[in-house]
């Protein structure tokens, strides 16, 4: 197959750039096509498969057409100095095509970039590796057809310390998804996983009885310090102390009031009564996917012939 250099524009003997008459038709196709509408994965593709090669002798990629699509020096324009000199240099380009090439590529930015941004990655922070049980992090990239392929990926894999492939964000979402509204909708599982908050919220409990009674002893030593008060004695390190021991005091009362307003006792019924809820969403509507998996998954590790859900609640 030919190897066809684009060297377009060489410098001759008398310092003036001349356009290489045999590469200059294919600098004009690119520019053409892709004002046509074609994508730079199809151009690329065309030329790599006709054995075309890059002034280097390198295959054609995107960053190639990139750079010659923001390069004046195809519609003529001379860079002189910091000075761009218009018709300076023979044109292979028009200027007409220039611009629409120009208009197309600033188009395609802003929409790769509002894809980005868009999209969101409803797993992050609780979807983990079986394999090493690192978190796995959502990414992008664009495939050859000009799609954007969205996937989690093992953050050790990242760095070529875990073999676990990467899984396509559309799956794994999918499929948790699923598996969460089947348990929402199985009665009987989800009586268990309500016996099993009500338990886990009196676990929580189990901090405030330790307060209880530290705070029993502080009150006690305030006794004893009052006592001797009233027996008359009264030193500087005597009155100091029981400062000391009141400001305690205050601070264990209000450790155990924030114990009870941050775990408060909920009753099965009610817990029932809140997943119930959740099944009432509608969930063609994405926020209320994302709501769903917020509230109920607290972690789910991903092996590659199964997958563990742990859930939550968060009211
Ligand atoms: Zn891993």
């Amino acid at each position: 197959m030919a190897t066809v250099c684009l060297t377009v524009i060489t410098v001759n003997e008398e310092k003036h750039f001349q356009i290489d008459p045999l590469k200059a038709p294919i600098v004009a196709e690119i520019f053409e096509r892709y004002a046509q509408g074609e994508s730079i994965t199809e151009i690329v593709h065309s030329l790599n498969a006709r054995g075309l090669k890059t002034q280097k002798g390198k295959a054609f990629n995107h960053g190639t057409l990139n750079r010659m699509f923001t390069n004046k020096s195809y519609m003529g324009v001379y860079h002189y100095s910091g000075i761009e000199i218009p018709g300076g240099v023979p044109a292979i380009v028009s200027e007409d095509t220039f611009k629409v090439v120009e208009r197309r590529m600033a188009q395609n930015k802003h929409a790769s970039a509002k894809n980005k941004a868009e999209e969101k990655y409803v797993l992050t922070t609780k979807l983990f590796c079986g394999k090493c049980h690192s978190m796995m992090v959502g990414d992008s990239a664009q495939k050859k057809n000009g799609n954007i392929y969205r996937y989690y990926k093992c953050a050790s894999a990242k760095r070529h310390e875990c073999d676990k492939k990467a899984v396509r964000k559309e799956w794994i979402e999918e499929l948790v998804l699923n598996k969460v509204i089947k348990v929402l909708f199985d009665d009987e599982a989800l009586d268990k996983i309500a016996d099993e908050i009500v338990a886990l919220l009196d676990e929580d409990n189990k901090v405030i009885p330790l307060l209880e009674a530290q705070l029993k002893e502080v009150r006690k030593s305030i006794d004893n310090v009052m006592k001797a008060i009233k027996a008359g004695i009264i030193t500087r390190s005597i009155k100091a102390k029981l400062e000391e021991l009141e400001a305690e005091e205050e601070q264990i009362e209000l450790n155990i009031l924030k114990e009870q307003t941050s775990s408060p006792k909920l009753t099965k019924e009610q817990i029932l009564f809140a997943l119930d809820k959740f099944r009432k969403l509608d969930l063609t509507i994405e926020a209320n996917k994302e709501r769903l998996i917020d509230s109920l998954v607290k972690c789910v590790l991903l092996y590659d012939d199964k997958l563990v859900i742990t859930f939550n609640f968060k009211k």
